[in-house]
């Protein structure tokens, strides 16, 4: 499957915001778009206003960057979106949030979501005893993902529990247990993302 393969930091710099794509190097003074904050290429520094559709089509570009998805994958959130109730740009946050390599990132087990999607497909994760390794598996409250044990003993895993971590309050994180909890479909306001999804249902909407 066709995968992004260039610099992360670019894809910053083209949407014009931190993405939070590399993990610990996107807090620190050593960040590409703060200290760059222009579109990448020739043309960066003049960049055009752009038209209702350029503003739409950059948010989804957003949303799908950040969240490290295929245009496909994207859609088909989309499109399951429309099928729920409610208001479809929340449904569309709600599954891209829920999705398991995105809790594993929340949780504070892995720095970035992509190295929270490598940990999942290398199966170091279980959910509710039974080991899951695909990282858009769908999380519902009373999940309980735990780190499988023979992983526990992974440096990764051991230096994990002195960090002290935030989660959102739709997860629980019991750090000395390495286990994380979904206790609620998180809401909207719980999202820490600056992703205008309304605009993201105008574009596809068309
Ligand atoms: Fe984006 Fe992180 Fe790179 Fe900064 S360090 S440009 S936030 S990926």
């Amino acid at each position: 499957m066709a995968r992004y393969k260039d610099s992360v930091c670019r894809l910053c710099r083209r949407e014009g915001a931190k993405l939070f794509l590399k993990g610990d190097r996107c807090y620190g003074g050593k960040c590409a778009f703060e200290r760059r904050p222009v579109a990448p290429g020739q043309h960066g520094l003049s960049r055009k206003k752009l038209s209702e559709y350029g503003l739409q089509l950059r948010e989804k570009q957003k949303a799908k960057r950040s969240y490290g998805l295929l245009e496909s994958q994207f859609r088909k959130y989309y499109e399951m979106a429309t099928r729920m109730n409610g208001v479809t740009g929340e449904n569309l946050m709600q599954l891209l949030e829920t999705r398991l390599d995105n809790c594993i990132y929340r949780l504070g087990f892995g720095v970035s979501r992509a190295q929270a999607r490598q940990l999942v497909t290398h199966g170091h994760f279980l959910i509710n005893g039974k080991k899951v390794d695909i990282p858009s598996y769908l999380v519902k409250p009373g999940d309980v993902i735990t780190v499988k044990d023979s992983s526990k003993k992974m440096e990764h895993f051991t230096l994990l529990k002195e960090a002290h971590k935030t989660t959102p309050s739709w997860l629980e994180l019991n750090a000395d247990k390495l286990e994380g909890k979904i206790i609620a479909v998180p809401k909207r306001e719980d999202m820490d993302v600056t992703i205008a999804e309304h605009l993201i249902v105008e574009l596809y909407s068309k």
